[in-house]
């Protein structure tokens, strides 16, 4: 998909006067077409908007997540957690920013387990305070919002106030999903504002989110202190402890986001980029390209077939991997760097056979344990933007409150994230040794969200990408990155092509795409083949060799793409 044609959305916008005041671009700088490739209409156009008026890549990201904290309410949004790659396109510096969900400092080992020890249902500890991590997305932007913001942190806020008090229209997907889900009802605030009349809201129903319009206002005039220690931290606070957490005002105060250094390999010619820990998303990324980039290298006969058979195969590889020994690295110790190492990932991918399925993987470094936790769980919340500003900064931004619409706990117009149950429930392995993700207090779950930016031998960034999926995110990322820069492929053929995902276990393939083509090959090669719906939203743009810029945004979702043109000069 080319830039959408944008101006429906832009006018709702326009009716909400951004307030922005243009920067002023410096007579020596080159300014370029920007872009956004974000899940929503009104998402992209704020993003487009801060563009235009001369906002770096990190203050339309501010203005695209704040929007979507209202209109993608189920996915992403301030009570929740979040990972960015920012490029500096003036330094050529990666820099990866961690606003992933803390565990309150009162949790214990025994959290997720019942009474008799046993480790409790997945889906009955998703709902109430006990899940919710202390949210991280605010600090985090804002920690790079004054590293590379250009426009005031206040303005950047302004699209999602107005949309908030003029209302938006509810789209198809949030509907269906509140359609489907059942457990919505649980609680107040939240079921009177998506159930107003006991009733899921319709698709095309106008909704205001005045609690929301107050909470942004209060964000965009004090900053994030606003969030961590003001009044909106006592209402996360009490609401949490009303419903069986752990969360308290120290927890909330104590929050850092974290400036990490980002994971980064040299495959194929490019160098990739990717979150490190506690994201298992960067890591396993890189070792399922590298285990590819190896194991085709010695075929001769380079099908689709075999392509695909490989590309699942150094799949289920950097799942065993991820699986044993993957948490947060403050925690426990991760051998991070033989894990990555050339002769680690030699010997690995001296594994792959291109002529039969291997199965099931084991670890590399150690005798197998048992699967992490959600491996089977389907999630269709989560959402990622990718953002090119006209400096050529870029940002690459998965953010999350897990579950479809969190905890189900709503405070002042937002949705407080279940991002605790991304930590393994039984802290012990099966062999009894304690789980590198088990859970701990003030320790950071671990995550699959893979923002990911690839980068020309020139260091200007030639994909950035990124998908919401639970694990399969992993899966999702790694196709489309190997697909674009190994396979030639543009990155909206690349991101509308079916998926093939393998979690170290059965092979999944997307149904009713091109994919299913595969199914018998698969088989042949001794792949255990599962067909099934997969729920991407990969938001990528690419930039070409002669320097034009294209985008895609992922059919599977509602999302757009689009083109923002420079200011003008000294404006
Ligand atoms: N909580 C998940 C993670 O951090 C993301 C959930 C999703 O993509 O739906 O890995």
């Amino acid at each position: 998909m080319t830039a959408t044609p944008l101006t429906a959305w832009r006018l709702i916008l326009l009716s909400c006067s951004l307030l922005l005041v243009a920067a002023t671009t410096q007579a020596d700088e080159r300014p370029q077409p920007g872009m956004v490739a974000a899940a929503h209409p009104l998402a992209t156009a704020a993003g487009v908007e801060v563009l235009e008026a001369g906002g770096a890549a990190i203050d339309a990201a501010i203005a695209i997540q704040a929007v979507l904290t209202l209109v993608e309410p189920q996915s992403s949004g301030i009570g929740g957690g979040a990972f960015l790659l920012h490029y500096d396109s003036e330094t050529a510096d990666v820099q990866a920013y961690d606003g992933r969900e803390t565990a309150p400092a009162a949790v214990r080992a025994d959290h997720f387990l019942t009474e008799d020890g046993t480790p409790m249902d997945f889906l009955e500890a998703v709902p109430g305070g006990q899940s919710v991590g202390v949210p991280g997305s605010l600090r985090m932007l804002e920690l790079v919002h004054e590293q590379h913001g250009e426009l005031p942190w206040r303005t950047l806020f302004q699209p999602a106030i107005c949309l908030a008090e003029a209302g938006f229209e509810v789209t198809p997907r949030l509907a269906e999903m509140l359609r489907i889900d059942l457990r919505l009802d649980l609680f107040e605030p939240m079921a009177g504002y998506f159930f107003p009349d006991g009733a899921p809201l319709r698709a095309g129903t106008r909704l205001t989110n005045p609690a929301l319009a107050e909470t942004l206002t209060e964000i965009a005039n004090q900053g994030a202190d606003a969030f961590y220690e003001g009044a909106i931290a006592d209402d996360i606070v009490a609401t949490v402890q009303a419903h069986g957490g752990e969360l308290t005002r120290e927890d909330m105060a104590d929050y850092r986001a974290v400036e990490r250094a980002p994971v980064c390999r040299s495959i194929a010619g490019y160098e990739i980029c990717g979150m490190p820990l506690p994201s298992s998303g960067g890591m396993t990324v890189l070792q399922i390209l590298s285990l590819l980039e190896i194991a085709s290298a010695g075929t001769e006969d380079m099908s689709r077939l075999t392509w695909a058979h490989l590309l699942l195969e150094a799949s289920r590889l950097g799942f065993a991997d991820r699986n044993e020994y993957l948490g947060d690295a403050e925690f426990v110790e991760v051998p991070v760097e033989t894990l990555l190492s050339e002769r680690y990932l030699t010997e690995r991918a001296a594994l792959i056979s291109p002529t039969q399925s291997m199965g099931k993987a084991a670890p590399g470094l150690s005798e197998p344990d048992s699967a992490m936790s959600d491996g089977k769980l389907i999630k269709h919340s989560t959402s990622h933007f990718s953002v090119l500003d006209t400096q050529g900064n870029a940002v690459s931004m998965t953010s999350s409150i897990e579950m479809p619409f969190g905890s189900r706990l709503m405070v002042d117009g937002f949705l407080l994230n279940n991002q605790l149950t991304d930590f393994r429930f039984d802290p012990l392995a099966a062999d009894g040794r304690l789980h590198p993700n088990r859970i701990q207090p003030g320790k950071r779950p671990l995550s699959s969200m893979s923002p990911m930016i690839a980068f020309n031998a020139d260091k200007q960034p030639r994909l950035i990408i990124g998908s919401p999926g639970g694990t399969r995110i992993i899966g999702y990322v790694a196709q489309r990155v190997a697909d674009v820069l190994m396979q030639g492929h543009d990155v909206e053929a690349a991101i509308r092509s079916g998926s093939l995902v393998n979690r170290n276990g059965r092979t999944e393939i997307e149904a009713d795409t091109d994919a299913e083509a595969l199914v018998p090959g698969l088989e042949a090669l001794g792949h255990e083949i599962e067909i099934d719906s997969m729920t991407s939203g990969l938001h990528g743009i690419e930039r070409l060799p002669d320097g034009d810029i294209r985008g895609a945004a992922d059919p599977r979702r509602e999302g757009t793409v689009g083109g923002a043109q420079p200011p003008s000069q000294g404006e």
